[in-house]
C-alpha cells in the first residue's frame, strides 16, 4: 500500500476528494497545488499509516521509511535544497490534519530540519544571522513543547529572562548573538529536562515529530473532543510535511489568516489579518497586533497601521485573486493561511469557514443568486438547527453587562423583566402589563400559565431536558436552567446569590443562549425575518413536500406560528386552558364531582370559556386545519392542594371541604401516565368531551358565520389503544356536531382521527382507521410507551446510557428511528391500508428536530408539527430531507 502522497511543483498525487485520507488539510493543500496555486511543496502521510501505527505497536514499517525519503527528495527536487544540508538547508513543517480539524491534536512544528551545522548555512543563504538564529530558537522550544513534550514555561522564562538582561521588552529586539546565546541555553534547558541532548540528526528530528503527530491521536485532549464530537477513534489523523517558506524574512514578508467572506455577517469582503515581518502562530497568539487586510477594513476600525491593500499592495492583488479563485473552485467561503517571503505569496491552507448562523444564512443566500451554487445547494448549506439562535431578540453586544451568575442556556433569546416568584403573580403582573421574569427552583405543569404571562424562565435546577427547558423551547420563551448558585425563597419572594439579593420587582435579564444570568435591564436586538431569512425561507417551501403545522394553544402562539410559516395547527392541547386561574375552581369542581349531574353543572362553566379560547385560535387560523386534542392529563394533575382551595371549590361546588378531601385521596394513582388519562377520561366521562366538542363546534361556526372562512377543526382522541374507544369517542363528537348544526341552521367540514401514542395503536393502526380520518403520532409518549421510559425521569440515566453508546441520541430529542421508527412506519402503512386519504402527521418534540423530520419525510407523512418557534427549522429540514 502506498502511504505518502506528494504534492507541490506540478505534481499532485491527491485531491480535495480525499479528505478521508489525506485529512483535510493535505487533500486541500494537494487541490490547490494540482489548480496551480503556489503551495510550499510537500507530502502527506495518509490516515491509514496511522491506522496501522496503532495496530503494530506503534512502529513505522520499513517501506514507509522509504516513501518518505522519497517525499524529501521529493521536495528538495523543487527547492533545489537538501534536508541537513549545512550549506543551503531545507526546512520543514510538520503537520496533523485529520478528516474533520480537530483541537486536541498534535501542534505545528515549524523550522524542523535545524541544527548547529543547519543554522549556518541558514545564516548564509539568507544572510540574515538574526533570521536564522531566531528561527532556531523557535525551532527548539517549539520541538520541546510539542513534540517532546517538556515543560514550555522554562523556555519562555529563559527568555524573558534574556530579554530583561539587556532591558528590552519586545522579541524582536534581540540581537543575532543575544538569540544565538538563547539557543545554547534553549540545548541545555532541554538535556537538564530530558536527560539527552537535543536531536541534531534531521532525520531523527523528522520522526520523531512524524510519531509524535500519530501518538497524539491517543492523547487524552483529542479522546475526549472525539468522543463529544462523535468522531469515531479509526479514522486517523495524516501528517504533513511540508518546505518552510518564511514570514520572517524581513519587511517585504508577513504571515496572515483571511476569509474570503466576512464569517461573522456574511458580507461579501474579504475579511482576515496578517503581521509584517512574523511567522505561524504570531497572528493569532496576540504577541503584535495584527494588522488589517484591506483598506476598507483598517479605515472603517479607524486603525493606522497599513492594511496589506496598502502596505503590500501587488501581493495584495495577488492574494485577493487567489481568494476569488478559491471560492469558484470550492463553491464555498473559504478560511486560508498564507504566508509572504520576500513578496512572494505562497499557500499554506484553505477549507470552508466556519460561520455564524446570520452569516451562514447570508452566504448561502448570495453565493445562490451569484449563480456560483443551485438553490438547492443554498437550503442544504444552512444548519436548520442553527436558525434558533437567529429567530429571538438577543442581548446588544455592545451593552454592559452586570452578571449574577450563569446556568444552562436552556432555550434560546433574551428577555429582561421584573422579577416574580411565583406563577399566580407572574400571570397577574402580566396582565397589568409588566414584562415578568418567572424564577422557579424547578417547575411543574402547573407553571404552564406563568411561564406562558413572563417573558423568560430562571430556574435554579433542572437540566436541559428539564421540565422548564422543554415547555419553554415549546413556548419560544428563553429559558436559563440549573443556574444552581442561586438560592431562592420562593415564600419571601427573593433570590441570592453570590452576596447579592434580588427581590420580587426588581429589574434581571437572562440570556438563554448563553445561560446568563444578568442584574437590571439589558437592551435587546430584535431578529430580522425579512431579507436573506425569508428568501432561503421561500426556496426551502418551494421544495418541501411535507407540511409544517405548529404546536399551538393560545391565540398568540398562533400567531406566531403563522408569521414563521405554519400551515394550520397540529396540535392544540387543551388541558393548558384548564389550569388558568380563571377556571381552576371549576375544573375542580368538576374533576372531584361524585357524579354526571355534578360534572355537568361544572362543564355547564368551562363551555363558554373554553368556546372562547378556540374562536381566537380559529380566528387566527382561519381557513387552516387545527388539530385538538380533547382533554389528556391524568385528573390528579388539577387537584387542589391547599387548603383555601379545598375551600373555594367546596364553595363552588356546594359540598363540604371533607367530602372533596376524601375524593381527590380517590383519585390518587400509582402511575398516573399510564392510569386514569388520554380517552379513558372521555370513556369515564363522556361529558367532558361532549362540552369539548360542543365548545370547538361552537366556535368554528361562529368564525365561519362571522369572517366567511371557516377553520377546519380536527378533533384528536389521545391515548386511543383500540378500534372500540375510537369509535365511542368519535360517537361522541359527532352527536355534538349534529346537535350544535342543528341549532346553528349550518354545517361544517370536520374530521375526527386519533393519537397514535402507544404501541397498541400502531399495531392495531388497520382497525382504527377504520373510524378514524387522520392519525397524528405522539411520539413524547409513543417513546416513552415504546421504551418503557418514562420522559419525567430520564434525565437520571439517560445521559450515562447516550455517553455508553446505548441510545445515540435522547430518544425524546431525536426519534428512536430504529424502534420507535419501526411502529410509526408500520402504523402508517397500515393506516393507509385501509384508508388511502388518512392524513398522516407527527405532533411532540420530534416534529421540530431535523433528523426526525428526514424520517417523517421518507416514511411519507403529510405534515409535522412543531412549536412555533421551530416552525422555521422544520421548514427548512423538510425542505432538506425533500431533496
Ligand atoms: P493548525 O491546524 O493549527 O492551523 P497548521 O498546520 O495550519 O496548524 O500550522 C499553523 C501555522 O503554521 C500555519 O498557519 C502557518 O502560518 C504556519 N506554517 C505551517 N506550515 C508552514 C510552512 N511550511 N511554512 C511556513 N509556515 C507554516
Ligand atoms: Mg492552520
Ligand atoms: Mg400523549
Amino acid at each position: 500500500t502506498q502511504y505518502v502522497y506528494r504534492f507541490g511543483g506540478g505534481v499532485s498525487d491527491g485531491g480535495a476528494g480525499d479528505k478521508n485520507l489525506l485529512g483535510g488539510k493535505g487533500a486541500n493543500l494537494a487541490e490547490m497545488a494540482s489548480i496551480g496555486l503556489p503551495v510550499p511543496p510537500g507530502f502527506t502521510i495518509s490516515t491509514a499509516m496511522c491506522t496501522r501505527y496503532y495496530e503494530e505497536g506503534e512502529t513505522f514499517p520499513e517501506s514507509v521509511k522509504a516513501e518518505v525519503a522519497n517525499g524529501i527528495a521529493h521536495i528538495a527536487a523543487i527547492t533545489g535544497k537538501q534536508f541537513g544540508d549545512a550549506g543551503d538547508p531545507l526546512l520543514v513543517s510538520v503537520r496533523s490534519g485529520a478528516r474533520v480539524s480537530m483541537p486536541g491534536m498534535m501542534d505545528t512544528v515549524l523550522n524542523l530540519g535545524l541544527n548547529d551545522q543547519t543554522v549556518q548555512g541558514l545564516a548564509a543563504t539568507s544572510g540574515d544571522d538574526r533570521f536564522a538564529w531566531d528561527s532556531y530558537r523557535r525551532f527548539i522550544q517549539m520541538y520541546a513543547d510539542v513534540v517532546l513534550g517538556l515543560d514550555h514555561g522554562r523556555f519562555e522564562e529563559a527568555l524573558e529572562i534574556a530579554k530583561e538582561d539587556r532591558g528590552f521588552t519586545l522579541d524582536t529586539e534581540l540581537s543575532a548573538s543575544d538569540l544565538q546565546a538563547l539557543v545554547a541555553e534553549y540545548k541545555s534547558i532541554v538535556e537538564e529536562l530530558w536527560n539527552k541532548p537535543f536531536p541534531q540528526d534531521v532525520h531523527d528530528q523528522l520522526w520523531g515529530a512524524i510519531g509524535a503527530v500519530f501518538g497524539s491521536w491517543q492523547s487524552e485532549r483529542a479522546k475526549v473532543y472525539r468522543r463529544l464530537n462523535d468522531i469515531p477513534a479509526d479514522w486517523g489523523t495524516a501528517v504533513n510535511v511540508q518546505a518552510m517558506v518564511f514570514g520572517n524574512m524581513g519587511d517585504t514578508s508577513a504571515t496572515g489568516v483571511a476569509f474570503t467572506r466576512d464569517p461573522s455577517t456574511g458580507e461579501r469582503a474579504y475579511y482576515g489579518e496578517f503581521l509584517i515581518n512574523a511567522q505561524g502562530e504570531d497572528v493569532v497568539a496576540g504577541i503584535r497586533t495584527p494588522q488589517y487586510l484591506t483598506k476598507t477594513a483598517r479605515e472603517a476600525a479607524g486603525a493606522k497601521p497599513a492594511s496589506m491593500e496598502e502596505a503590500m499592495p501587488e501581493v495584495y492583488g495577488e492574494l485577493a485573486a487567489v481568494f476569488d479563485r478559491l471560492e469558484t473552485h470550492y463553491r464555498d467561503m473559504q478560511d486560508i493561511e498564507f504566508t509572504v517571503e520576500r513578496a512572494k505569496l505562497w499557500m499554506l491552507q484553505t477549507r470552508s469557514g466556519k460561520r455564524t448562523a446570520k452569516a451562514a444564512l447570508k452566504i448561502a443566500v448570495d453565493m445562490a443568486n451569484e449563480g456560483l451554487i443551485t438553490r438547492e445547494e443554498a437550503i442544504l448549506r444552512v444548519d436548520p438547527g442553527a436558525l434558533d439562535q437567529l429567530l429571538h431578540p438577543t442581548l446588544d453586544p455592545k451593552a454592559s453587562r452586570d452578571v449574577l451568575t450563569k446556568g444552562l442556556p436552556a432555550s434560546p433569546g433574551a428577555a429582561s423583566g421584573l422579577a416574580v416568584f411565583d406563577s399566580d403573580t407572574a400571570e397577574k403582573r402580566a396582565n397589568a402589563g409588566d414584562a415578568v421574569i418567572l424564577i422557579r427552583v424547578e417547575t411543574s405543569p402547573e407553571d404552564i400559565h406563568g411561564m406562558h404571562a413572563a417573558r423568560g424562565i430562571l430556574t435554579a435546577r433542572g437540566g436541559m431536558t428539564s421540565h422548564a427547558a422543554v415547555v419553554a423551547r415549546g413556548m419560544g420563551r428563553p429559558c436559563v436552567s440549573g443556574a444552581g448558585s442561586l438560592s431562592i425563597d420562593a415564600r419571601a419572594k427573593v433570590m441570592r446569590v453570590g452576596g447579592r439579593e434580588v427581590r420580587e420587582g426588581d429589574m434581571v435579564t437572562i440570556d438563554g443562549a448563553t445561560g446568563e444570568v444578568m442584574a437590571g435591564q439589558v437592551p435587546t436586538v430584535q431578529p430580522e425575518l425579512s431579507g436573506d431569512f425569508g428568501t432561503l425561507m421561500a426556496w426551502a417551501d418551494e421544495v418541501r413536500r411535507l407540511k409544517v403545522r405548529a404546536n399551538a394553544e393560545t391565540p398568540l402562539d398562533c400567531r406566531t406560528a403563522r408569521e414563521f410559516g405554519a400551515e394550520g395547527v397540529g396540535l392544540c392541547r387543551t388541558e393548558h386552558m384548564f389550569f388558568e386561574q380563571s377556571r381552576i375552581t371549576a375544573v375542580r369542581q368538576m374533576i372531584l364531582a361524585e357524579d354526571e349531574a355534578g360534572r355537568r353543572a361544572a362543564l355547564e362553566k368551562l363551555l363558554p370559556e373554553q368556546r372562547s379560547d378556540f374562536l381566537e385560535i380559529f380566528e387566527v387560523m382561519a381557513g387552516l386545519p387545527v388539530t385538538i386534542r380533547l382533554l389528556d392529563p391524568p385528573l390528579h394533575e388539577f387537584l387542589p392542594h391547599e387548603e383555601a382551595e379545598f375551600a373555594e371549590v367546596a364553595t363552588a361546588a356546594g359540598v363540604d371541604v371533607d367530602t372533596l378531601k376524601r375524593r381527590a385521596a380517590e383519585l390518587h394513582e400509582f402511575n398516573p401516565m399510564l392510569g386514569h388519562r388520554g380517552c379513558r377520561l372521555g370513556v369515564t366521562y363522556p361529558e367532558i368531551y361532549e362540552m369539548q366538542a360542543r365548545a370547538i363546534f361552537e366556535a368554528a361556526i361562529a368564525v365561519a358565520e362571522k369572517s366567511g372562512a371557516a377553520p377546519v377543526p380536527e378533533v384528536m382522541i389521545p391515548l386511543v389503544g383500540t378500534r372500540r374507544e375510537l369509535e365511542l369517542m368519535k360517537a361522541v363528537v359527532d352527536k355534538a356536531a349534529q346537535a350544535v348544526f342543528a341549532e346553528k341552521g349550518r354545517t361544517l367540514d370536520y374530521l375526527v382521527g386519533t393519537m397514535i401514542e402507544l404501541p397498541r395503536a400502531a399495531l392495531m393502526a388497520g382497525e382504527i382507521a377504520e373510524v378514524g380520518a387522520f392519525f397524528s403520532f405522539g411520539t413524547n409518549d409513543l417513546t416513552q410507551t415504546t421504551l418503557g421510559v418514562s420522559r419525567d425521569d430520564a434525565s437520571r440515566f439517560l445521559t450515562t446510557y447516550v455517553e455508553k453508546g446505548i441510545y445515540a441520541k435522547d430518544p425524546f430529542v431525536s426519534l428512536d428511528v430504529e424502534g420507535v421508527g419501526q411502529l410509526i412506519a408500520l402504523a402508517a402503512e397500515r393506516g393507509r391500508a385501509t384508508r388511502p386519504d388518512i392524513k398522516l402527521g407527527i405532533c411532540g418534540e420530534h416534529g421540530g428536530d431535523p433528523a426526525s423530520i428526514a424520517f417523517c419525510e421518507k416514511t411519507g407523512l403529510d405534515y409535522v408539527s412543531a412549536s412555533p418557534y421551530r416552525v422555521p427549522i422544520a421548514r427548512l429540514a423538510a425542505a432538506q430531507a425533500a431533496i
